[in-house]
């Protein structure tokens, strides 16, 4: 069965001379392993649309469960990202996220468009690269259905100036309501930083990216989003550390 669909090359590995497999986020079929028959040689026809971080047109033969690649026809390769560590540090993480997280055979339109325009504004570098990790970070965790409670205190209901996101459980607290208990679990919100979460998890999608977040900001809230996402995911991501090295 021929099927196409537009998505983007996760990971890609070598098998054999000549061939490889490409992980691919699909927009119709999630993740999904591709095979590419003779991607490695000078003279392919497939060499650039499926090369790491590119988004293609994809056309791909279904077989008894497994997918060959038929045509490609690449989209955007985010050309600069290559040219940067920093910033392929973060595209390979986020790149592992979505490998973790996203299920095969169902569509993932909502969450490439998140990563296509983290990549988008990643390439052109027209946001700070710690921005585009928080924003990211906490909306995929949207996405997926792990939203933190962000209304107010889970005790009171209020929003206090000293407030705290329970990690474990995804809720606030307020500074009059935690208990010693739960301080293990807690990490700290000031007000401009509950303020940039709320607006990142509750705005419309088409205004997450329009927004800058100061780099003082920047520092103490990307501990917390990759925090939250990876005691949520309960998974540690070797790529994260990586790109905290850099
Ligand atoms: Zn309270």
């Amino acid at each position: 069965m021929l099927i196409t669909t537009n998505g983007i090359i996760l990971r890609e590995r070598p098998v054999g001379e000549n061939d490889k497999y490409a992980e691919v986020l699909s927009e119709d079929l999630g993740v999904i392993e591709v095979s590419v028959k003779g991607a490695r040689k000078i003279t392919s026809k497939n060499a650039a649309g499926t090369q790491l971080l590119t988004y293609s047109r994809l056309c791909v033969n279904k077989t008894g469960g497994r997918y060959i690649l038929n045509s490609s026809q690449p989209l955007n390769t985010f050309y600069n990202i290559r040219l940067d560590v920093k910033k392929l540090a973060l595209a390979a993480y986020l790149s592992d996220i979505l490998r973790f997280t996203t299920p095969p055979e169902e569509p993932a339109g909502e969450v490439l468009r998140l990563f296509l325009n983290t990549l988008y504004y990643l390439d052109n570098s027209s946001r700070d690269t710690e921005q585009l990790k928080i924003v990211f970070e906490l909306r995929i965790m949207c996405e997926l259905g792990l939203m933190p409670e962000l209304i107010g205190c889970c005790e009171c209901f209020r929003t206090t100036d000293k407030m705290y996101l329970n990690i474990y459980e995804g809720k606030l607290v307020c500074g009059d309501c935690i208990n010693e208990n739960e301080f293990g679990k807690c990490l700290p919100l000031d007000k401009t930083m509950l303020h940039t979460v709320r607006y990142i998890c509750l705005s419309e999608f088409e205004k997450i990216f329009s927004f800058r977040i100061s780099e003082e900001c920047q520092k103490k809230l990307s501990p917390v989003s990759e925090r939250y996402l990876t005691v949520q995911l309960s998974k540690v991501f070797s790529t994260l550390e990586y790109y905290k090295n850099i």
